[in-house]
């Protein structure tokens, strides 16, 4: 379901919204079939069971701006309506832009709805780095699903949408956007400070699935193809709860691995070091 946006006063209150059947606007539509997607991935890919309670259930945009040129920017995932809200931003060529254009932040924002309706990760802290770095994994799992050679994958997210025009993260370096990128280096923040820096400290974790799904044999060959490390992390996920940690996540991923490669001690291994190399012990 698609939900268009228009401006009022009180965003609270204008929520849910109301449902577009035909999307009238460009961005929109965008929109819809970026979340149409998210929606395919989970049902084929990680066979999330979408009758059971479903954690897609709208998108919306703040297509009009504000009447004095101001914009609602940002986008986030609402626990209590389960819906994405993408508001908008000026990039590129002073181009007002909504937030949904983007598949992997609409990964990323319905990749919360997925932690929310799962693991139930609490917000702040390790456990909501925890949660960002989720919504970062399946956002490059499902912004990538077209290209079969992860050589060539895109490991950045919300490209045109951070400072300057540039991307907001990257997995595969996340010290490019000041983030961590190993325990050593975990910011102890105040809970005021982003949660406790929740959109830092994220870095590490990425960074071990990056390590993870990058991993190769003696050949040079990947170990893992992309399905199964999205059903991986899936696994990994809902075995997690509310005051999960990354090392909890290691634990969770290096079970699910034993039984998903059957005891592949290759693969076992590979994912034992992903986690080794950034710090993250068991
Ligand atoms: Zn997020």
């Amino acid at each position: 379901m698609t939900i268009t946006y228009y401006y009022n006063s009180d965003v609270d209150n204008a929520l849910p919204g109301r449902e577009i059947v035909h999307p009238p606007q460009k961005q929109t539509f965008r929109a819809h079939n970026n979340a149409c997607e998210v929606e395919i991935f989970f049902r084929d890919v990680l066979e999330h069971n979408l009758e059971d309670k479903i954690c897609i259930s709208s998108i919306m945009c703040v297509e009009d701006p504000h009447p004095n040129n101001k914009v609602y920017e940002g986008a986030y995932w609402l626990d209590r309506y389960q819906q994405a809200f993408f508001g908008q931003q000026f990039i590129g060529d002073n181009q007002l832009c909504s937030w949904a254009i983007a598949q992997d932040i609409v990964a990323h924002e319905f990749g919360h709805g997925l932690t929310s309706y799962t693991a139930k990760l609490a917000y702040i802290y390790e456990s909501g780095a925890l949660d960002e770095s989720y919504a970062d994994i399946f956002a490059v799992l499902i912004a990538n699903r077209g290209q079969s050679n992860i050589q060539l994958w895109n490991w950045e997210i919300g490209m045109g949408f951070g400072i300057n025009g540039q991307a907001i993260r990257d997995l595969s370096k996340p010290g490019r956007y000041n983030h961590p990128e190993h325990m050593n280096n975990y910011c102890q923040l105040d809970y005021n400070d982003d949660h406790g820096g929740v959109h830092s400290n994220c870095g590490i974790h990425n960074k071990a699935a990056y390590n993870l799904i990058t991993s190769q044999d003696n050949n040079g060959n990947y170990l893992f193809t992309a399905q199964s490390v999205a059903v991986l992390f899936y696994r990994a996920l809902v075995q997690l709860g509310e005051n999960s940690c990354f090392s909890d996540s290691r634990r969770a991923i290096e079970q699910a691995a034993r039984t998903l490669y059957h005891g592949d001690l290759q693969k076992i291994s590979a994912v034992s070091s992903a986690f080794q190399s950034v710090g993250i012990q068991i």
